[in-house]
């Protein structure tokens, strides 16, 4: 490669495509560029703090870490510079361009519809902070940027240049360029012409405040003030770690502004949690959990967010300070007393951390738990709405805490949404001692399915469960308060001693069948379905339906069975069909056993079992002979 030439680069395609909408799009709040590059400038000082611990002269030279803004009237360019780690020059390539980043995709999916159905994309700023494409929503308000880096410790400076269009380039920086940018990187952005009011020191500064007031850099602004006198740098942030300051001197603003800083978050936090540890280890806790649930919630990647620092020198957000089921929450920790020069890998065998990280779990925990008791509050609401599918993780995963985490899960019932075990329990009708509950694809399923009619029948509360993980935990979790919680898709219920509610005469508006007249059609349908079928029973389940599935009292809920066999990880077990015994087309089975109508024993048995398996939301095995075995019983009539 010769050194002494630009090099032209194309975007990754994503990336092309993102940068096409962001120039593309009307932003209400395009201000939001300022917050980003801050955000990555002071990730860049970040950076090198850290390296420094093991490499002090990289720092030497120039200790001072800091941010720099500077408007340039005459060129009508907006200049942030740090002193940061830098770039070299396959960095610059990689992650201003060329590597996919895991948010883009989503991102663009979702600014792709906003944009099809003409809707304004008021919440694009919201999903930029969202999707983490941070520095190309500079792009909404310039049309030429120029990146000149140096990474630290390197003898190099390189430029990257790009207008947004299908790609960049690459040089090496002239001189001039070399020598203004000793270390770390220097963004400089060519204003369009309706984002000329970022040249305004006052907007400016008011920006700076809005977003970025708790960065823990001194954020310098460099301008002309309003007499005309030369530039001097001028601080504009507070660059206080709001985590060290008491509780009393803070105001709620003062948090939702921490918290969009901390987080890069637009939302309001749900839940905040502001305490100093003192004892055996002192640290000082700033947490919060979000309102909305970011895209990529259930990435297996995804870990929790809270940034460990030590004495204030940031030194990773990847210290696993909560289990995977609290991932969901934001924030700092800031020890006083571990070894500043700790490296990630020693952290994770960390005694001392992980005392944090189960007092801190704790912390969250007790805060949620007091957040669910304040019944007018919708904080807990939200935070179950959009989180409780990964707390319910816990239920499997912490087994220490599961009675707690059982406590604070909330369930759609026939009763509401957002109820708790303890009300299930105290709801509970006479002569119930389980908790039931039946897992499925969506409430609507659910509440279609007949393995609840008997439930129904009588009164009885069953937790609808709707997230994938529900048929996990159950499997784990077998008892809350000492009831045992009981699958309506599995084995035998017998709600025989609770009480059928207003309808009484149910049970004789249809002349009882005998036990033989039974035992003949069990019988008959059990050798028709053959190997289908591991059994075939009355049922106890069922009041109006025919008939339903179920799956044998020691394996896996049918739910369960469902998911592992998508995942290919098991066959699924042999159902057991229920059927029930008062019902016209099972009743219909006994008259055509005992008549001459052998095929429609074939036939109904059959249906039955596959009516049973679109109830659950099966599609049944050849749905071509479904519909033809439909077809000919309705033509053939049953009379
Ligand atoms: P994110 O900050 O979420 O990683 P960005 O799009 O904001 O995403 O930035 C992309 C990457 O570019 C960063 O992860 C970082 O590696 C690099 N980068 C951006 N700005 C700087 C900077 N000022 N100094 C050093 N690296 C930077
Ligand atoms: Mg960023």
């Amino acid at each position: 490669m010769d050194a002494e030439t630009a090099q032209t680069h194309p975007f990754q395609a994503e990336v092309a495509q993102l940068l096409h909408l962001m120039v593309h799009s009307v932003y209400s709040e395009t201000e939001i560029f300022l917050r980003e590059l801050i955000s990555n400038a002071s990730d860049a000082c970040d950076r090198l703090r850290y390296e420094a611990i093991s490499a002090p002269d990289l720092l030497a030279a120039d200790p001072k870490l800091a941010i720099r803004i500077r408007p340039d009237q005459e060129a009508a360019t907006l200049t942030i510079a740090d002193n940061g780690i830098g770039m070299d020059r396959q960095e610059l390539i990689d992650n201003l361009g060329t590597v996919a980043r895991s948010g883009t995709r989503a991102f663009m999916t979702k600014l792709a519809e906003a944009a099809k159905d003409k809707r304004e994309v008021k919440d694009g700023a919201s999903l930029i902070g969202q999707f983490g494409v941070g520095f190309y929503s500079a792009f909404m308000v310039a049309d030429r940027i120029a990146v000149t880096s140096r990474r630290a410790g390197s003898a190099e400076t390189w430029v990257w240049r790009s207008e947004g269009g299908a790609g960049f380039e690459i040089a090496p920086a002239s001189p001039e360029e070399a020598a203004r940018v000793p270390r770390g990187t220097e963004i400089t952005l060519h204003l369009k012409d309706d984002a000329k009011r970022y040249l305004d020191p006052h907007e400016i500064e008011r920006i700076v405040r809005t977003y970025s007031d708790h960065i823990l850099f001194p954020i310098e602004l460099v301008a002309k003030s309003d007499d005309g006198k030369e530039p001097e740098p001028r601080q504009v942030n507070t660059a206080s770690a709001i985590w060290q300051r008491s509780k009393s001197e803070l105001k709620p603003e003062d948090y939702t502004q921490a918290y969009h800083a901390i987080a890069g978050a637009f939302d309001d936090p749900a839940m905040t949690l502001h305490y100093r540890a003192e004892g055996r280890q002192s640290y000082a806790v700033l947490l919060f959990a979000p309102s909305q649930a970011p895209f990529d919630l259930f990435d297996p990647a995804r870990k929790a967010h809270v940034k460990l620092y030590v004495r204030r020198v940031y030194i990773t957000d990847d210290a696993g300070l909560l289990p995977s089921y609290l991932r969901f929450m934001r924030g700092v920790v800031d020890s006083e007393d571990l070894p500043l020069n700790i490296s990630r890998e020693m952290l994770q065998n960390n005694p001392q951390v992980a005392l944090m990280r189960k007092a801190l779990t704790g912390r969250v925990l007790t805060e949620l738990e007091t957040l669910a008791k304040d019944e007018k509050g919708e904080s807990f609401a939200k935070i179950w709405q959009a989180f409780g599918a990964v707390i319910k993780e816990g239920l499997y995963e912490d087994f220490e805490r599961r009675e707690q985490l059982l406590g604070l899960a909330r369930f759609t019932t026939a009763v509401g949404t957002m109820r708790s075990l303890k009300q299930y329990v105290a709801d509970f009708k006479p002569n119930q001692t389980e908790i039931y509950y039946l897992a499925g694809e969506s409430l609507d399923r659910l509440k279609a399915n007949p393995k609840l009619e008997a439930a129904r029948a009588r009164g009885i509360e069953v937790l609808l469960l709707t997230d994938p993980v529900d048929a996990f935990w159950t499997t784990l979790a077998r008892e809350y308060d000492g009831k045992p919680l009981k699958s309506l898709s599995q084995g035998e219920v017998d709600f025989g001693l609770v009480p059928v509610i207003d309808q009484p005469a149910k049970a004789e508006e249809t002349p009882a069948s005998t036990a033989v007249d039974d035992a003949v059609v069990i019988a008959a349908v059990k050798a028709a379905l053959g190997e289908r079928v591991s059994d075939v029973r009355a049922s106890q389940r069922l009041t109006d339906s025919a008939a339903c599935l179920v799956a044998g009292g020691t394996g896996p809920d049918r739910e369960l069975e469902r998911l592992l066999a998508r995942s290919s990880r098991g066959g699924g077990t042999t159902p057991i069909l229920e059927l029930n015994m008062r019902h016209p087309l099972v009743r219909a089975l006994g008259a055509a056993k005992t008549g001459a109508r052998q095929d429609d024993v074939a036939d109904i048995s059959a249906l039955l079992f596959e009516q049973a398996q679109i109830l659950d939301g099966e599609v049944p095995g050849d749905p071509a002979a479904f519909a033809a075995r439909l077809n000919r019983l309705v033509v053939r009539g049953l009379g």
